[in-house]
């Protein structure tokens, strides 16, 4: 283990890991410490979805701003790796499920067409069953979104770690327990007994953020929020679209991914605190709903059933930015749902923080100062 680094990135998950890799790339020596192995949570088990048309919130421009960013992004990146992220690039179909969920939907297809890189059409009942006849014959309409990205968010992850070390970055195994300062300034990260001398830390600790206020003396507001989801077996021949609807109360998709299986995704559970074990109530849940939405899946077996945490904060928005009071110290997280999307975006805005104190990136909603 290197004794010094330019940058001490604590968390190896697809945050930590894509800003590694910018800093890397720039020249910066950089640390990844993790404490168990990369993208072991959220990271290695999300959906894999880069859709930044499905959220009308604060964070929609940087959505499409880090959507644009992956296209260059998974190219260099799985060059680089020689890891294949199994990226597919495919329609999605925004199911009504009911009558009264057609107004709403066609409000979101006057939202959705008006970004340009996007063709969206609205789809009849019967044209949507002519594009795909194991859906349900009960829905109501829907939208098409052509050339969303669905993609392996644990290869994306090991990808960009690898990425970033064949540019010079180092993986530190261990715990962070600590920042060492020197008046309000970083100069270094504890492991335990261990320590690493550095000109500046990146909190990206995703779910455990909390644990950081400890650090930075300022409470760091990041819930863990249960996720889980069932991968069934595929069909034969494979869907070609990624399904949404809201069924039963809840979301879910219903996608065949390029591993094969078909992907039913997920819950969302509050107040779970970090427990990740797969429950019998999210496999009846989440097969319910993927039924709804196609009957034929109640034949296809289950494989695997995954559980994971989203960080999540108060107001539902990242933290990304500079730690307030503190000089050289830097958070992200936060990234809820679309942590996987937004990777790109997130590493290069806190590579620019780190190595020019500025960035051109629109990021000033997202800091940790508003929730003082
Ligand atoms: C079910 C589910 C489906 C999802 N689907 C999608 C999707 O389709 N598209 C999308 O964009 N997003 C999706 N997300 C969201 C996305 O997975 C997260 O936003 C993202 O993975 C968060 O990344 P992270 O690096 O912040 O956190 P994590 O992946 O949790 O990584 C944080 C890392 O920090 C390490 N760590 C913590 N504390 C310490 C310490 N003290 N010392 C050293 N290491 C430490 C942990 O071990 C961990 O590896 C999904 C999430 C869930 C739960």
């Amino acid at each position: 283990m290197r004794s010094h680094s330019d940058v001490v990135v604590i968390g190896g998950g697809v945050i930590g890991a894509s800003i590694a890799y910018r800093l890397a790339s720039e020249g910066s020596s950089v640390t990844v410490i993790e404490r168990d192995s990369i993208g072991s949570h959220a990271s290695g088990f999300a959906l894999g979805l880069l859709n930044p048309t499905n959220e009308a919130s604060k964070i929609e421009s940087l959505n499409h701003k880090s959507f644009r960013m992956h296209e260059d992004f998974l190219e260099r990146i799985q060059e680089e790796s020689g890891v294949d992220i199994q990226v597919r690039k495919m329609p999605h179909i925004e199911l009504a499920l009911s009558e009264d969920e057609v107004a709403d939907l066609e409000a979101e297809l006057a939202r959705i067409g008006k970004f340009s890189n996007f063709k969206s059409t609205w789809l009849q009942p019967d044209e949507i069953q002519k594009l795909e006849p194991r859906v349900s014959n009960e829905i109501s309409g829907g939208v098409l979104v052509e050339d969303i990205i669905m993609l392996d968010s644990y290869n994306l992850t090991l990808a960009t770690v690898l990425a970033a070390e064949s540019r010079g970055a180092e993986i530190a195994q261990g715990t962070a327990t600590g920042v060492i300062y020197e008046k309000d300034r970083a100069v270094g990260v504890m492991m335990g007994q261990s320590r690493i001398a550095c000109d500046a830390v990146v909190l990206a600790l995703g779910p455990w953020s909390g644990t950081s206020s400890l650090w930075i003396d300022i409470d760091v507001p990041i819930v863990p929020q249960k996720g889980e989801i069932v991968r069934v077996e595929g069909f034969d021949p494979p869907l070609g679209f990624h399904f949404h609807g809201i069924t039963l109360g809840s979301s879910c998709s219903v996608v065949q991914k390029a591993d094969g299986m078909t992907w039913i995704a997920a819950t969302s559970e509050d107040g779970t605190g970090f427990d990740t074990t797969p429950s019998s109530r999210a496999l009846e849940s989440l097969s319910a709903r993927g039924m709804r939405m196609m009957p034929e899946l109640e034949s296809h077996d289950v494989v695997l059933q995954t559980a994971c945490m989203r960080p999540v904060t108060p107001d539902g928005e990242p933290i990304i930015g500079r730690v307030p009071g503190k000089r050289g110290v830097f958070i992200a997280t936060g990234t809820g749902g679309t942590g996987v999307l937004l990777a790109p975006v997130i590493g290069r805005a806190i590579a620019d923080l780190v190595t020019t104190g500025d960035t051109d990136i629109e990021i000033s909603e997202f800091s940790l100062e508003r929730f003082r």
